[in-house]
């Protein structure tokens, strides 16, 4: 896939996404959820627009037996009951860029793949390591790679929505956004068995659209607070040194699987994610 960048105006999308939600959060870990909606974040910012978004329900605060000592592989939960039934989340105006209430909580995210050249050796780090990621696959490679889709499910990352081709998503009619995105979601349902929760438009570059239509099919919307700008080849040294700078509670972290040449990477996540968890960081993915 292409790199997240846009020949024009990325830095001002980041600028805008930036000061518009600074403080966007969603929690780590809920309860069960039922049709009712969750409650809001301690750090729900403040509403930019005079049509007041809904209150993030994407979670509730940590458990406190969580505590940043006790793990450093989040325990897997109990799937829902079945009387439970997972309800749509709500249309969002912005995504989420951090996690919030989670203690020395950290998430990384690996875009565009999943590539053969690359996704193993990340998945074999994270696994010698005992934790868990987010994948936003492109649907076109996913439909190439299910091995390595089904093997990040089995893995217990969460796979994520990252549309079909990597368009410049505000640039598409509605119609081109919902097929990018549902024969995504498809994809992924047909390969681990379960529809993805998680969408994160290429680019960065989401619009209304894209946010009623990834609630229609179930996702919420996830940005990242930290940009490793792995894509630009920049030096593993340096792509270590952004995640390492940029390291803190909640920090969502960006890097990509696929795109163009990732062996820096891939070798920058063996540096930074034994480092980060000697500091005391847990490396696990939100839940929904
Ligand atoms: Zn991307």
């Amino acid at each position: 896939m292409k790199d997240d960048q846009t020949p024009t105006g990325r830095r001002r999308l980041l600028r805008i996404a930036a000061a518009l939600g600074a403080t966007t959060t969603v929690g780590l870990f809920t309860v069960d959820r039922t049709d009712a909606p969750g409650p809001p974040t301690a750090t729900a910012p403040a509403p930019p627009s005079p049509a007041p978004p809904p209150a993030p329900a994407a979670g509730a605060p940590a458990s406190p037996r969580l505590a940043p000592t006790a793990y450093r592989l989040q325990p897997m939960t109990s799937y829902a009951p079945p009387r439970f039934r997972r309800a749509l989340p709500p249309v969002r105006q912005r995504p989420f860029l951090r996690m919030a209430g989670a203690g020395n909580t950290m998430v990384l995210t690996f875009d565009d793949g999943p590539d053969p050249r690359y996704t193993p050796a990340i998945l074999r780090t994270l696994r010698a390591h005992g934790v868990r990621a987010m994948f936003f696959v492109c649907g076109e490679m996913a439909a190439q790679h299910p091995d390595l889709v089904r093997r990040m499910a089995d893995d217990g990352h969460v796979v994520g929505n990252h549309s079909w081709s990597h368009p410049l998503i505000p640039k598409l009619r509605p119609s081109r956004i919902r097929e990018e995105l549902s024969s995504t979601s498809a994809v992924i349902e047909q390969t681990t068995g379960s529809a993805p929760l998680w969408y994160r438009a290429p680019f960065g570059a989401w619009n209304r659209h894209s946010f009623e239509i990834g609630a229609e099919l179930g996702m919420e919307p996830l940005a990242w607070t930290v940009d490793t700008l792995d894509w630009k080849e920049p030096g593993t040294g340096t792509i270590v040194r952004r995640v390492l700078d940029g390291a803190g509670p909640g920090v969502v972290v960006l890097s990509h699987d696929a795109g163009g040449d990732r062996s820096q990477s891939v070798a920058a996540l063996r540096t930074y994610l034994p480092q980060l968890l000697d500091e005391g960081y847990h490396i696990t993915v939100p839940r929904r």
